[in-house]
């Protein structure tokens, strides 16, 4: 499948053709042939709120997990919070994306740090966050079968969703295993399919000009950012001059 918002544009159509609903982590239950699709926003909310609005389009809703420890982007901007509430405006939900990197497995409880990080996340979004995704997990966690809240909030990493549903993914831009033929075979009634964001453009573009555009464009977002804080920039430094 190609990088692009018309092919994930057909993937959404051949899961209808399929006969599949479009669950989230609390309702899939409630159907006998479903799919989440989930979405970890790993560098750029700007992207994932390009792919709400085409699931939005067609009707069709999802989760986006997102860092509260990221270095690329801030939750609590005003910037990246309108673009939140944007996802959420759009009927999605948006959960805790998870670094266990920041810790040490050996001395941290990590379900308490999740915990903790939740809390803020829902101070960001002034609403409970039900669901908890892991970025880049180790084998101990992928293995952990974490109860968060007691269980309240779903990790999708769980058994649940990660051994009893048939999960796909599209991590560092590499579908492992053929997503279309999964969904075209109809040999699962419960799907679990991960995208990023990020790699998904109009054009199909590769992940060294995906990473470079991301890097260029950040001298903008950089420049500007710089020109709100700093009083007649220009004498010091000029876009131009970058
Ligand atoms: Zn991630």
């Amino acid at each position: 499948m190609e990088f692009t918002y018309n092919a994930y544009q057909n993937l959404i159509g051949l899961l209808r053709e399929k006969g599949y609903t479009f669950c989230n982590y609390h309702n899939y239950t409630q159907t006998g042939r479903s799919v989440i699709l989930r979405h970890d926003i790993d560098m750029d909310i700007g992207k994932a709120v390009k792919m709400g609005e085409l699931e939005a389009r067609m009707g069709v809703s999802s989760t986006y997990f997102v860092l509260v420890t990221s270095n690329f982007y801030n939750i609590f901007s005003g910037r990246s919070q309108d673009m939140l509430c944007r996802l959420i405006a759009l009927g999605h939900e948006v959960g805790l994306h998870f670094d266990e990197a920041k810790y040490d497995a050996a001395q941290d409880d990590l379900v308490q740090a999740m915990e903790r990080e939740a809390v803020l996340l829902e101070h960001c979004l002034g609403r409970e966050v039900t669901s908890v995704s892991m970025h880049r997990p180790s084998a101990a966690t992928l293995d952990a079968d974490y109860r968060i809240r007691g269980g309240r909030v779903v990790n999708s990493y769980g058994r649940e969703f990660f051994h009893n549903h048939k999960y796909v993914s599209d991590s560092r831009r590499n579908w492992r295993e053929d997503v279309l033929r999964i969904v075209e075979s109809g040999a699962y009634d419960r799907l679990h399919v991960l995208t990023h964001p990020f790699w998904y453009d109009e054009e199909e573009r590769s992940a060294k000009e995906e990473l470079k555009w991301f890097c260029e464009s950040r001298i903008d977002v950089c420049y500007g950012d710089m020109k709100d804080n700093v009083r007649d920039i220009e004498e010091f430094l000029r876009r131009e001059e970058l």
